[in-house]
Parts: structure tokens; C-alpha cells; sequence
């Protein structure tokens, strides 16, 4: 078996390994698969996730948190998904506006530095 077969292989989570993660119910992250609301699969070796695809998920939801915060604290701002202008992780941003905004005060920092723009 060579390196990538054997990472591969480490990444597959169980849906209660993968529930000890998250802290989302086994039960559910099994249900999710099998409606496909997470990537993973089903199948006679049982029900599995990928690392890679529990995280995806798992930050996901992380924004769509953000995103009705942003939306409750900037009533008057349209938001929707974009990139923080210094570490690129997804996150709200204001529509219509050629503004780059950042995900946190540690990217604020870098982005004042690399003179980039304001936080949100
Ligand atoms: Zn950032």
C-alpha cells in the first residue's frame, strides 16, 4: 500500500468518530449521508465520512451562523458568501461593494499591515 492509499484510508471517519469530531449525533451525521446533505458514503463496508468532507461540512455550517449574525448586527447591509481578504477562508461579506472585509482580528491585523482594509 503506498502513502496516499494509507492516507487515504486514515482520513475515513466513522459516523461515531466522526460524531466525537463534530458534536453532531452519529445518528444524524448517518442520516445527512444518506440524504446527502454531507458528503460521505454508504455501503456494505457501512457508513463513512472523509475527514476532508466532515470539515467542509462542519465549517459550513460555522457560516451560515456568521451569516445570520452578520445579518442581525448590519441590518442595512445585504450580505452574502466571500473570502476574507487575508487568510481566504470563506465567510459573509456585503454585497455591492468592492470593499474586502476579514474574518477576524488576527487577519485584521495582517490585512492593516499588508494594508488591506477594515474588519467586520
Ligand atoms: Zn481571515
Amino acid at each position: 500500500m503506498d502513502k496516499s492509499q494509507t492516507e487515504k484510508l486514515a482520513t475515513r471517519l466513522s459516523p461515531e468518530e466522526a460524531a466525537a469530531r463534530s458534536g453532531i449525533d452519529a445518528k444524524r451525521i448517518v442520516y445527512l449521508i444518506e440524504y446527502g446533505q454531507m458528503l460521505g458514503e454508504t455501503g456494505p463496508q457501512g457508513t463513512w465520512v472523509s475527514e476532508f468532507d466532515l470539515e467542509t461540512y462542519v465549517n459550513g455550517m460555522a457560516v451560515d451562523d456568521e451569516l445570520i449574525r452578520a445579518h442581525k448586527a448590519h441590518r442595512h447591509l445585504m450580505w452574502g458568501l466571500g473570502n476574507c481578504a487575508a487568510c481566504d477562508r470563506m465567510m459573509p461579506v456585503p454585497t455591492g461593494t468592492d470593499e474586502r472585509w476579514v474574518c477576524s482580528e488576527v487577519c485584521a491585523r495582517q490585512a492593516t499591515e499588508a494594508s488591506l482594509v477594515p474588519a467586520y
